[in-house]
């Protein structure tokens, strides 16, 4: 579906990268609310965050202070010129929201993954015009995602925006919720004028991974940030690991370098046609690999052979992985594309088989 967003970006934010969005996993106390506030106020923090109503995973654990916090937001933006923003899951919390004149709304992973949720809320926005971002779901489909967006534009809101936040993964990683940043690339494929701020908080689950992350997502073009930030990190209430105290966030930011220059000098284009020489080539070596393959399949049927030889596979993926690991690309990549040229390799064989 072809969408035309506006732009999220209320009165008195800067356009330049990155905007960015700061505040504790959830407001705990007015005081809390308060004081983590105007301390990020002090550090040029413009937009103020606080979860109001957290998804957790089982009943019983701290779920949010609930629409007493939503005041305690209110007089921060008054005292302090900050706009605020908070996590939206159903009408009633769009309709206590926006009673309370919260500026941003968010939609957590969990709710983007549920298409109910997702009308519901666009149902509760429709006729409204406040910014929205939306969370990516805890599990990594692009689709589902964009679904997601459709839903809550369809609605009528324009100004959307989206959040990377990562995805759950079985596998045991550095992360709290692995990065697969290049779903976050295919969206911005896709809906090029899109805003997308990266999460690092909720990617990396720990505060040493905030600024590592906060960089990469700079250099892939990421528009915005939104980090978790507690006037005492270690005595939050939830998500405690991953947060950051102000002066923590303030030093992150000021170090961060945000490259934003768009030339192209003639360096470029040469080196940008060499790689669409080499480009041209590797198709050329794949299409070559896969008319070989289609020989040994025609070879596998006249000789009543299974398509698949496991201990061909296991081998060629070692192999050429540990072949790749020395020409200095990384085991895990090649691993990947080998496994792709399989996999596609033994689509065109079941193919031929079977004709
Ligand atoms: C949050 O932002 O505090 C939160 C609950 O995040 P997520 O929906 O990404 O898990
Ligand atoms: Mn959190």
């Amino acid at each position: 579906m072809e969408m035309e967003f506006e732009s999220i970006l209320l009165p008195g934010i800067d356009a330049k990268r990155p905007l960015v969005i700061a505040g504790p996993c959830s407001a705990e106390s007015e005081e809390q609310v308060m004081e983590t506030g105007r301390q990020l106020a002090a550090q040029g923090i413009k937009i103020f965050r606080a979860g109001i109503w957290k998804p957790r995973t089982k009943p019983g654990g701290f779920e949010g202070v609930g629409v007493i916090g939503l005041p305690w937001l209110q007089k921060l933006k008054a005292e302090t010129g900050m706009y605020t923003a908070v996590e939206v899951a159903t009408k009633a919390h769009v309709d206590a929201a926006l009673a309370f004149g919260v500026d941003i709304l968010w939609i957590g992973a969990r709710t983007t993954a549920n298409p109910f949720a997702m009308q519901e809320l666009a149902d509760a926005l429709q006729g409204h015009d406040v910014p929205v971002l939306i969370k990516n779901p805890v599990n990594p489909d692009v689709e589902l995602w964009i679904g997601g967006i459709e839903r809550i534009y369809r609605a009528g809101i324009k100004k959307l925006g989206v959040i990377h936040r990562g995805f759950s993964s079985a596998d045991k990683t550095i992360y709290r919720n692995v990065p697969n940043w290049h779903i976050a690339i295919e969206l911005r494929r896709r809906y090029p004028n899109l805003p997308i701020v990266c999460d690092p908080s909720h990617i990396g689950g720990r505060r040493d991974l905030i600024k590592p992350l906060c960089q990469q997502a700079m250099d892939l073009g990421f528009d915005g940030l939104i980090v978790e930030s507690h006037r005492n990190p270690d005595e939050a209430w939830s998500d405690a690991k991953q947060q950051l105290t102000p002066e923590a966030l303030k030093q992150v930011l000021s170090e961060l370098v945000v490259r934003d220059t768009v030339k192209t000098t003639e360096d470029l284009v040469s080196l940008r046609q060499q790689i669409d020489e080499i480009d041209d080539k590797i198709l050329e070596i794949l299409a070559k690999r896969m008319r070989l393959s289609g020989e040994v399949a025609q070879y596998k049927k006249e000789n009543n052979m299974p398509v698949l030889q496991a201990g061909r596979y296991d081998e060629i993926l070692t192999n050429r992985s540990e072949q790749g690991a020395r020409m200095g690309m990384s085991a895990e990549f090649v691993k990947e594309v080998f496994e792709a040229i399989h996999a596609e390799s033994v689509r065109k064989q079941i193919e031929i088989i079977n004709k």
